[in-house]
């Protein structure tokens, strides 16, 4: 195995490839405090990409019910059980094993297979609350976490930088796109021996039974290639995601959006990223949960990104890039917010978007002296 840099482990780690970044890095922020689980994210990337025979069942994006949705079925359980207890220094820097770490020599990385019918409720668990069920003992939000709590968790391919997929496809028909950094299987090579379901850890690649072939969320790249931002982002009814292209820390920009979420303000982190695949979703965790199970899943910086993204009214320059979210299709590569007002630029430097980072309120009173009458707001 080659030693490669994870940054999300801040150590370096054993990868079956020679480490290669791409030129630039696809990467998506979702805003958990914000997703109604509407799911037409779901639907947008449903009706673009898997409307075909072989895809019923496939959801390259879902979304689904924290702590007790699943999909596949138990896809976290399965792996964080598979992985067994691993620690965390309270810097951040990870002591465990990865699951290329943990693999059986035979293998490529700590692994499971879903059965058929793991894939066949999307929905499981939906609106469960975990704390004990809503009606008994009362229920207070008056302070954080509260004490019933469920989130919802959106999830496409993370077009990680350690792919497990791709290290373990026998056939090499899985690459990642140097310009993007995508994630992509070629489907004239792929033979469907369905080495990357299982060893994909987030169960993102999916089989195929019509084509007999491998198939996985494609990071919308003839969008991408437009400078256009994926479906499921650009039809997010919360506004709760944007895409853009993100570095490693060593050579982030603070006006690109994605690096100062990321690593500049430390709001938006990986999940599990104790699995070693640098993953390129990031979530900004959400306030009213379970610590103990935030930590797990974002590891330990997740206490300092949560009081961060709570002092956002102190803040103006994070808080008028968050304005920024869902304000527009393009991809945004830089940002800027000046005299109350958001902006955002494309490659190029041309601005694509400007919104006010505080709507203005009018106060429209019910006589209207001028014409000496009675205003509703009755349409
Ligand atoms: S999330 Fe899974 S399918 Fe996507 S690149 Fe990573 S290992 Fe591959
Ligand atoms: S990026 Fe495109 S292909 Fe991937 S989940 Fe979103 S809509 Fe589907
Ligand atoms: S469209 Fe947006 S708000 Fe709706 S479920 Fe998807 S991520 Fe959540």
């Amino acid at each position: 195995m080659a030693k490669v840099k994870n940054w999300h482990l801040q150590r370096e780690m054993d990868y079956p490839y020679e480490g290669a970044r791409p030129k630039k890095q696809w990467a998506i922020i979702f805003d958990l405090n914000k997703c109604i689980a509407c799911q037409t994210c779901t639907l947008a990337c449903k009706t673009t990409w898997t409307s075909g025979k072989g895809q019923e069942y496939m959801l390259w994006n879902n979304v689904e019910t924290k702590p007790y949705g699943s999909y596949p079925l138990a896809w976290d359980l399965n792996v964080l059980e598979k992985l067994g207890r691993q620690d965390w220094a309270k810097n951040g820097k990870y002591l465990g094993k990865t699951i290329f770490e943990a693999a059986e020599p035979t293998e490529k990385a700590v692994h499971f297979a879903p059965q058929d019918n793991d894939w066949m409720y999307p929905n499981v668990g939906e609106d469960d609350c975990a704390g004990g069920p809503a009606g008994e003992g009362g229920f207070s939000m008056s302070s954080l976490p509260h004490d019933k709590w469920f989130f919802y968790l959106p999830r496409t391919c993370a077009h990680c930088t350690y792919p497990a997929c791709l290290a373990a496809c026998p056939r090499k028909a899985i690459y990642k796109r140097e310009e993007d950094g995508i994630v992509l299987i070629d489907q004239s090579r792929c033979k469907g021996y369905g080495e990357c379901v299982r060893a994909c850890p987030y169960k993102k690649s999916m089989y195929n039974p019509h084509t007999r072939t491998s198939e996985k969320c494609v990071g919308c790249y003839p969008a991408v290639e437009q400078g256009i931002q994926p479906q499921c982002v650009v039809n997010c009814i919360g506004k709760i995601r944007v895409m853009g292209f993100i570095n490693p820390p060593w050579s982030m920009r603070e006006d690109n959006p994605v690096d100062y979420l990321v690593h500049k303000k430390g709001i938006a982190l990986p999940y599990y990223p104790q699995l070693g695949l640098e993953p390129n979703i990031y979530y900004i965790p959400p306030i009213h949960a379970d610590r103990a199970y935030l930590r797990q899943m974002f590891g330990p910086l997740v206490d300092g990104a949560i009081e961060r993204y709570q002092k956002l009214q102190s803040d103006p320059q994070t808080a008028g890039l968050l304005t920024l979210i869902g304000s527009t299709d393009r991809i945004m590569h830089r940002f800027k917010v000046a005299d109350s007002t958001a902006t955002g630029f494309d490659d190029k430097g041309q601005e694509i978007v400007s919104v006010p980072v505080t709507e203005p309120v009018i106060e429209r009173r019910a006589w209207d002296e001028q014409l000496s009458v009675v205003r509703n707001n009755t349409p």
